[in-house]
Parts: C-alpha cells; sequence; structure tokens
C-alpha cells in the first residue's frame, strides 16, 4: 500500500498548482507494530519535503515583484539574482533572490530585508540556544538532529556561537520585582580558570558564587575577569534579588585571597570573609605536604618531625 502527499498551492486568483511531495509505502498488514503510521524518518523527510517546495514557491512569488524605490518612488527593475542558502528547522534550503536597481537614482535595494550574512532562520537560532541553554552544546546538537530534519548547523561550535549571538541580542534584565526582605543572606565567592576558544588566549578567569538566604532563595552569578562586567555590581544586584535590606546580616565565604575579599566590601559585605570547608581543606593539605617533606636528619629533628606531623594530623 502507498500514499503520494500532495501540496496544493493556491494562487490569488484561486489558481490551484499541486506539486509531489513524498510518497509513502507500508506492509498490507499490521503483523509488524513497528510498521503502524509513520516513522520518525519518513516525518523528518516529510517535513524537509514541505519546506523545501514551500520555500522554493516563496522565492517564486517574491522574484515576480518589483519593489518601489525607497529613495525616488521609481519602479526598480532586477539587477541580479544573489543565492542564499538558509538553515532551516526543517532542512537545509537554497533560496534565489534578485537584488533590484533603480534607474532613477541608481541605488541598490536588496529587496529583503534579512541581516546581512544570515545562515539560518531566526527560529533556528531560537531553538538551538534553548536547547543549548537546558544541555551542553555536543547533546543538544544531537537532540535536534535526532528529533527534526535539521541537515546543517548541528555542529557543537555553531551552537555556541549562535547561542552567543542571540544572547548578545537579549535586552538587559530590567530590574527585577523587589523580593521579600531577608533576614540573613550568605555570599560565597570563588575563582577558578576555564580554556579559551578564541586564539591567542590560553584560559580564562572566571569569577563565580552565589547568594542565598535562610529561607532557600538563590541566585548565582558568573563573569569572565577583565572584561566589562563589574562583579561587584553583579553580586549586589543578586543580593538585591533576593532580598537584602539595610538590616540584612550579610557573610562572605571566599577561598581567602585578598582580590575576592576586596570584591565582596566593595559589594557591600563589609565583614571579613570566611574560609570555606573546601579551602580550609585545602590549606590542611598543603601542610601536610610541608611536614610530611620536613628532614629526618639526626634524632631531633626526627622528633620535632613526627610532633608536627601528629599536630597537622590533629588539626585536620
Ligand atoms: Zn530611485
Amino acid at each position: 500500500m502507498a500514499w503520494i502527499v500532495k501540496l496544493v498551492s493556491i494562487g490569488a486568483e484561486g489558481d490551484e498548482h499541486s506539486t509531489d511531495v513524498m510518497r509513502i509505502a507500508k506492509p498490507d498488514d499490521l503483523t509488524d507494530l513497528a510498521s503502524l503510521g509513520l516513522t520518525l524518518a519518513e516525518g523528518k523527510r516529510l517535513l524537509a519535503g514541505i519546506q523545501r517546495e514551500i520555500v522554493a514557491a516563496q522565492a517564486r512569488v517574491h522574484a515576480a515583484r518589483r519593489p518601489g524605490c525607497p529613495g525616488c518612488g521609481g519602479v526598480c527593475r532586477v539587477k541580479d539574482y544573489r543565492q542564499h542558502a538558509l538553515a532551516t528547522l526543517f532542512g537545509q534550503v537554497a533560496v534565489r533572490l534578485p537584488r533590484f536597481h533603480c534607474a532613477g537614482c541608481a541605488t541598490t535595494e536588496a529587496g529583503v530585508g534579512w541581516p546581512s550574512h544570515v545562515r539560518s532562520t531566526p527560529e533556528l537560532d531560537r531553538l538551538r540556544a534553548q536547547f543549548s541553554a537546558l544541555m551542553t552544546y555536543r547533546t543538544a546538537a544531537e537532540m535536534l538532529a535526532q528529533l527534526f530534519p535539521v541537515d546543517a548547523g548541528t555542529d557543537p561550535e555553531t551552537l555556541r556561537r549562535h547561542t552567543f549571538k542571540v544572547a548578545e541580542s537579549l535586552p538587559m534584565p530590567v530590574t527585577a520585582e523587589p523580593a521579600a526582605s531577608a533576614e540573613a543572606i550568605v555570599v560565597t565567592l570563588d575563582s577558578t580558570f576555564v580554556r579559551s576558544c578564541e586564539e591567542g588566549e590560553r584560559h580564562l578567569e572566571v569569577r563565580i558564587g552565589n547568594v542565598e538566604t535562610t529561607t532557600g532563595r538563590r541566585q548565582v552569578f558568573g563573569a569572565v575577569v577583565k572584561t566589562d562586567t563589574d562583579p561587584a555590581a553583579l553580586i549586589r544586584r543578586s543580593l538585591d534579588a533576593v532580598g537584602r535590606t539595610e538590616g540584612t546580616v550579610l557573610t562572605a565565604f571566599t577561598d581567602g585571597c585578598s582580590g575576592l575579599r576586596r570584591l565582596v566590601l566593595a559589594a557591600g559585605v563589609d565583614g571579613l570573609p570566611i574560609l570555606d570547608w573546601f579551602h580550609v581543606a585545602m590549606r590542611l593539605h598543603h601542610l601536610t605536604q610541608i611536614a610530611g617533606a620536613l628532614s629526618s636528619d639526626g634524632p631531633e629533628r626526627a622528633a620535632a618531625k613526627a610532633v608536627i606531623v601528629e599536630e597537622v594530623e590533629r588539626l585536620r
């Protein structure tokens, strides 16, 4: 048993034009459950086929129009054609579009309001960014390829690039509505290094942290060092978001370095930061190593070393 999926276009005058999109064949019985209905592969092929036909028809109609010149109001004529390859959620499409020329004032009109060098539709960009926000770029790329007939732009690096582009075009968040005032807030701040993907830059120093109230309200923040982001402002904004008021007791936990201490101070946390367990343990580990490497030449030194090793162990 077989079907032919047809796409029928209806023109402005009601004229109909039919195109075969796809042929679907199925066994004559349902012995095998897997043959029930459309498979994912058939669904993807169908979507890609319909997308190609609709895009081709849209391009034909678009190319037939002769827009008025925005400069002098004269009628434009076709100057040349440009081929555009575009990734869409339902497959890669090729669109051949005219560029227009006005004889009156000699200007060239693109005829479309697309951003220059655009290679994908806004919907695909948005979906890629949304997926990338929920999972790793690699997983997001695999998921897109599994579910949709996307045959371009499923490389993890492409997803990363597009996610950043979408992020850059987002408006800065407006101040959130004031949260209920918090009695106490704990600020945790630490720094680490991530490998840079840019050429000539090996590592980027990143400062990350979170603010937390006793009632479970929480905000995380992070910024790359030596960029336009003001980390103190970031912390202040996070504190306000979880309900910092005049009377809120603020406590900071850092790794003990003076740079981070200055930062929390600039953010309005004026008490001495507390060293968190992780960094206390790191310092003890360092002490253990030093004690273990002490010389034990002669009975006096050996005895001293034994005492030090024991003390450090007790401290832990
Ligand atoms: Zn003109």
